[in-house]
């Protein structure tokens, strides 16, 4: 049973639940029952819910300075960037106000880099699978016929290639003389918390090496401490050239981040992109106080030793029962695939006050917050384990 209200366009089917303060983990309705958040606003609330330190940041930047322009010197937009780029080895940082628009920031320092080299028809590989925003030029790059059908015509300069599939990837390349790029999620998020083979990401990073290729990583799900380091990529020894961030960034204060290094950096240069918003005082404050608390609060180890626990809580409650497919997680994305639709396991989750997603159809996802208590992790898993369970009887 899904709700709708006329007066908003219907592009989500939203649960018939809505909430009223949020603390840690946990969310409150108007009658006050508590809710244990395993979906943390779809990878945002990283931090939890009225974190005190991002709380904090934010009313001080309330009483003093919400927002200017990009026109003036934004003292808090450098000193974010500053950070951001000692945290993931770029050289430089756009800031706009969501994924998509960190996504389009890249494709279109993509596009520039090609046409600044002489490719006048530069193309970019999307992997199949893979989901990077609404726009008209993330959408075209999402590897999913259901966003993209009834939006076409679909922007040109894509192809396409299966996820985790290096041969596929030299296949093009021998193919297409205009590839400028490949752009590629670390860990495949709204695809089903797909995790590639180790060496993916390093094979990756020679190809493009080989071939002078932007390598392009979508972070906007698992960067900020998500997968248990800060950005994914950091799992590995690689650099990309270009990588974007946005959910966890601001807690649930929008903002989104696309960082470059090297040729990549002096790609975007004085009137050829633009944010009226971007990376206004009031989001570069409470991104501060997030990095701050993910860095220097233990959070991000916290996330990766945690992440380690439920997943092997799972496995061990559910492994061997036949209609279970896989579980699998990197830090706090974890997921157990069944081999059926169990998209009704959202509502039996709410039912038991439990928060939860399910992606692909087949695969419950869960994405709390990255603080959780043992206990609210425990609690996590014991729910889990009882609906997936009756899932199968
Ligand atoms: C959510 C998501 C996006 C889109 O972000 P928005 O803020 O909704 O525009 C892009 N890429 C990935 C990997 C995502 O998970």
């Amino acid at each position: 049973m899904m709700s709708s209200v006329p007066t908003i366009m219907p592009t989500y089917g939203r649960l018939p639940v809505s909430f009223e303060r949020g603390k840690g983990a946990c969310l409150f309705d108007a009658d006050g029952n508590r809710y244990l958040d395993a979906l943390a606003g779809i990878a945002v609330c990283g931090l939890g819910h009225a974190h005190p330190a991002v709380t904090d940041a934010i009313q001080r930047q309330a009483e003093t300075l919400l927002h200017t322009s990009n026109l003036y010197e934004i003292p808090l937009q450098t000193q974010l960037a500053a950070r951001l780029c000692e945290i993931s080895g770029m050289d430089n940082v756009f800031f706009a106000n969501s994924g998509a628009e960190a996504n389009e920031a890249a494709l279109k320092i993509a596009r520039r880099y090609g046409n600044e080299r002489g490719i006048d028809n530069p193309q970019v590989i999307a992997m199949e699978g893979s989901f990077h925003g609404r726009t008209m030029a993330t959408l075209t790059a999402t590897g999913n016929r259901k966003v993209q059908a009834s939006f076409e015509p679909l922007l040109g300069g894509f192809l396409r290639a299966p996820y985790n599939d290096i041969p596929a990837i030299t296949n093009i390349a021998a193919n297409n003389s205009g590839v400028v790029a490949i752009f590629v999620e670390p860990v495949l998020g709204e695809g089903g918390v797909q995790i590639p083979a180790d060496d993916y990401l390093p094979k990756l990073r020679e190809i493009c090496d080989d071939r002078d290729w932007l390598l392009i990583l979508d972070e906007v799900q698992t960067g900020n401490g998500r997968t248990g380091r800060y950005f994914a990529y950091q799992h590995t020894n690689i650099l990309p050239d270009v990588v974007t961030t946005a959910k966890g960034l601001g807690n649930g204060v929008p903002i989104g981040a696309c960082l470059a290094r090297g040729t990549a950096a002096e790609t975007l240069v004085a009137g050829t992109h633009g944010s009226t918003f971007g990376g206004n005082p009031l989001s570069c404050a409470a991104a501060l106080a997030v990095i701050t608390e993910l860095t220097d609060g233990g959070v991000i180890e916290r996330a990766a030793e945690l992440g380690e626990r439920i997943k092997n809580a799972l496995v061990e409650q559910l492994e061997g029962l036949n209609h279970v497919r896989d579980i699998r997680g990197k830090g706090m994305m974890i997921a157990v695939e069944l081999d059926n639709p169990c998209t009704d396991l959202i509502q039996k989750a709410l039912a038991k006050r439990l928060l939860l997603n399910v992606t692909t159809d087949t695969v419950l996802r869960l994405l709390p917050p990255l603080n959780l208590t043992d206990d609210e992790a425990d609690e996590i898993v014991e729910i889990v384990t009882s609906l997936v369970q009756a899932a199968g009887s």
